[in-house]
């Protein structure tokens, strides 16, 4: 027989039984079909390895013996390979799990890549490491139950061992995906990625279901002399108030607040009509309006607050529109609040263009 194919490739699982004359036996037959089986399903190890595994098995067909005690060792070893098997599932898993969960950060995801390379390397190691031990100790000629109680530890081991190092890789996705999609100086903000995909979604979903969706946008105003007077750290630091503000807001009506531009954060209410987006805008407003904001310096706040005013618009999708003319319509209100005095909230009517 060709020794390159593999005995899920055969086409008949009785030319291996006549190769070592097993004859009709339903206990070797049993192992034969376990083998073929565990092989088809055992995707996580190469071609190489699944023949390893064969080989083995092999071996002990070729001698002929196929006496209880024949018969014991190779289920010893079987078992052996189920528990590797079970392992190596769960190992595959936690993997297609982490990479389920980094599909969209591909970019920002390469360093875990490289690490899930590096595991699969390691616990690949470990298994082998698992195979000697346990070859030792069904060779050791122990009782069948202490055989087996002993290859259980080493098991449980090699698990906790793939479970810590799977939870770590969990974590480390975990911290990459926020710093994917969160504002690096306004952190408690998605960023304008995160937010398009966002937008894109529940836009698409209106088309099926006709529940308001409105959006608040919301821009510093004079800005530029908070920064020509105070300095950008200044600037910052007050950027930073303004995003605590809209986010306690937001969570309030579990809407997703995200930084849209320089000083541009949007909200967007899902499930939301314009009026009570309108008075989560004034809440906002009113919030910043009164802020003690002190500019701080090597540690130091100010003595002197700096007050510092936003204006919103606020926009109701209306059927027919796309992202752009949503986020157009906010942009148009926003614009009138600016030209019409600043420190206020204008909310776009549809029917008034
Ligand atoms: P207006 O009331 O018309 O909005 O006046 P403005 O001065 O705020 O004008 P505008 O919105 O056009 O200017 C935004 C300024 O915000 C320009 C830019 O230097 C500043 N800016 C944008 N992003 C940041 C940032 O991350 N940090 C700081 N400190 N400044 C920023
Ligand atoms: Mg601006
Ligand atoms: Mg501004």
């Amino acid at each position: 027989m060709d020794k390159k194919k593999t005995i899920a490739e055969l086409e008949c699982v009785t030319d291996v039984m006549n190769k070592f004359d097993i004859g009709s036996d339903p206990d070797w037959l049993a192992i034969i079909l376990f083998v073929r089986n565990l092989l088809s399903h055992l995707s996580v190890y190469s071609d190489e390895k699944k023949l390893e595994i064969q080989q083995e098995v092999f071996n002990e067909l070729s001698q002929k013996d196929f006496s209880e005690k024949r018969f014991e060792k190779v289920i010893a070893m079987l078992d052996m390979f189920i528990m590797q098997t079970i392992g190596a599932m769960e190992l595959e898993e936690a993997l297609a799990e982490e990479k389920r969960s980094a599909v969209q950060l591909l970019n920002e995801m390469n360093a875990v890549f490289a690490s899930m390379q590096g595991n699969s390397e390691r616990q690949g190691r470990r298994l082998d490491d698992f195979k000697t031990e346990t070859v030792d100790v069904i060779e050791s000629g122990k009782d069948r139950s202490v055989i087996v109680s002993r290859v259980r530890d080493l098991f449980q081991n090699l698990i906790t061992e793939f479970r810590e190092e799977s939870r770590e890789l969990h974590d480390r996705a975990r911290v990459l995906e926020h710093t994917a999609n969160f504002d690096p100086l306004l952190s408690t903000l998605h960023n304008r990625r995160s937010l398009d995909g966002y937008l894109k979604e529940v836009v698409a979903a209106q088309g099926e279901e006709s529940l308001p969706l409105s959006l608040i946008m919301i821009d510093v105003d004079r800005f530029k002399r908070v920064n020509d007077t105070h300095g950008h750290q200044t600037g910052d630091d007050l950027l930073k108030v303004l995003a605590r503000i809209v986010t306690s807001h937001a969570i309030q009506h579990q809407a997703f607040s995200a930084r849209y531009g320089g000083e541009e954060l949007l909200v967007v209410m899902n499930r939301v009509p314009r009026s009570i987006a309108g008075l989560c805008a004034e809440a906002i407003r009113a919030d910043v309006e009164k802020y003690d904001f002190r500019a701080r310096t090597e540690g130091k706040l100010s003595d002197e607050p700096i007050r510092f005013t936003i204006s919103a618009g606020v926009a109701q999708w209306s059927p027919g529109w796309d992202v752009a003319r949503l986020v157009d319509a906010a942009d148009a209100a926003l614009y009138a609040a600016k030209n019409t005095g600043r420190n206020k909230v204008v909310i776009h009517q549809p029917n008034h263009e």
